[in-house]
């Protein structure tokens, strides 16, 4: 089958390439059959003059000579004929199997291209990302219907994007063009009824006639984005309370200090300890321990600046981070806070509430230690100070502490 039909389809190119125009084929076979007939005619005539003298017998001889002819050009007209015929009808075949195939093509492209999980396109590679052709896809992707993208009927796609992405796809396409590579980009898309979007777009540049064209796909990622800022939540916050866990919390610790150094200003740690809340989980139970946790939590996060971080270190034990604050101010902070917590009582969850009362510890930099560990283990022994001092109380750590600033 293969065979058959590239043997034909090389047969028809073949036949394309042929200089020998049909009118001068033809001209050629006329001027044959001619030359043949006129010898025929001059030659046969003569002979049977010469073999049958008798009139009348010569005049039978002319009758079917005449047969003879007519019988031969028939037969040499019916071979011809048969050959062009069959070779028309092959054509033909040929050619609508041809078509046939191409509708398959065509049918099976625009299947693929409908069910796409984002869109596929052809575009100018201008400041409008002008397109060419989108598949169906655009619709669920931007809203729009794909002729309100073409040549920017109604929009441009980058109308779309954010702006302030739009010099680095520029950037990253324009490398990919120069050196014949593919690319990549992530950028936000705002939908038509307003809605944001993550896309992930895969394309390359085709050059046609010196113009440079864009063809690739553009998928929606937004279900990967939240997944992957989910993630990275879990990763950096505490699940109870929605305050930075412990590593996170270290991370900001080194950022800040880093930042206090450079700029050679202070900085303040406060850390705090509930108290008595082992006694909270034990009359109450472990659900309204949590309920007082994230309340406290949130009391605490409403009290700071937002330049301040806060995070849960480990237990009921928190820690603040003030940067750019001196020893006073953060003592005072420190105070409010505890106030803060002691004045309101807290919720179990359950329409109950409990008193609860906080200790702190405040050091501050670079006074009581000139790294994360020495600073943090100075405001935590000042929480021990307080606790020693009976709790719900505000203690500094000790200045000029050896152990806090090997
Ligand atoms: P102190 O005044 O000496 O700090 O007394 P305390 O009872 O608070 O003692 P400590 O700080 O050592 O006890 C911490 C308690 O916090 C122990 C544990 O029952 C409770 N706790 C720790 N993590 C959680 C938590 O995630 N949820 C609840 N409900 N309780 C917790
Ligand atoms: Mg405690
Ligand atoms: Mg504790």
């Amino acid at each position: 089958m293969f065979m058959e039909s590239s043997w034909s389809t090389s047969r028809g190119t073949n036949l394309l390439k042929d200089n020998r125009t049909p009118l001068r084929r033809a001209g050629w076979a006329a001027l044959f059959y001619l030359i043949i007939g006129l010898i025929w005619i001059v030659f046969s005539d003569s002979a049977a003059e010469g073999w049958f003298p008798d009139p009348h017998t010569f005049s039978v001889v002319q009758t079917w000579k005449g047969f003879l002819f007519v019988f031969t050009t028939a037969l040499v007209l019916f071979a011809v004929l048969l050959r062009q015929l069959t070779n028309d009808r092959a054509l033909l075949t040929l050619q609508h199997s041809q078509r046939q195939a191409l509708r398959k093509r065509e049918r099976q492209l625009q299947v693929l291209m409908d069910n796409l999980p984002g869109m596929a396109y052809r575009c100018c590679f201008d400041s409008h990302w002008t397109m060419l052709f989108v598949s169906r896809g655009c619709v669920r992707l931007t809203g729009y219907e794909p002729e309100d993208l073409i040549n920017n009927r109604v929009t441009s796609y980058a109308n779309l994007t954010d702006s302030e992405d739009s010099e680095r796809m520029h950037r990253e396409v324009r490398q990919a063009v120069a050196s014949d590579q593919s690319f990549s980009l992530e950028y936000g898309l705002t939908r038509r009824d307003g809605s944001r979007i993550w896309v992930w777009e895969r394309g390359r540049g085709v050059e046609e006639d010196g113009v440079v064209f864009l063809e690739g796909i553009i998928l929606d990622i937004s279900n990967r984005k939240a997944l992957e800022s989910e993630l990275e939540e879990m990763a950096t916050r505490d699940p109870l309370t929605g305050l930075y866990n412990r590593r996170e919390m270290s991370k900001v610790l080194e950022e800040e200090l880093e930042r206090t150094r450079r700029y050679q200003r202070s900085m303040a740690v406060l850390w705090i300890d509930f108290d008595h809340f082992k006694d909270v989980n034990d009359t109450f139970g472990h659900a309204a321990g949590d309920s007082v946790l994230r309340s406290v939590s949130r009391l605490l996060l409403g009290s700071v600046r937002s330049v301040d971080s806060i995070g849960r270190f480990g237990g009921e034990e928190f820690v603040i981070v003030l940067p750019e604050m001196g020893l006073a101010e953060a003592q005072d902070t420190a105070e409010r806070l505890r106030q803060k917590v002691a004045e309101k009582r807290q919720p179990l969850g359950n329409d109950q509430t409990v008193p609860l009362t906080i200790s702190v510890g405040v050091a501050v930099y670079p006074d009581h230690g000139q790294t994360v560990s020495t600073l943090c283990a100075a405001a935590d022994n000042a929480m021990y100070l307080a606790k020693d001092r009976g709790r719900n109380c505000v203690a500094l750590a000790h200045l000029h502490d050896p152990v806090h600033n090997e």
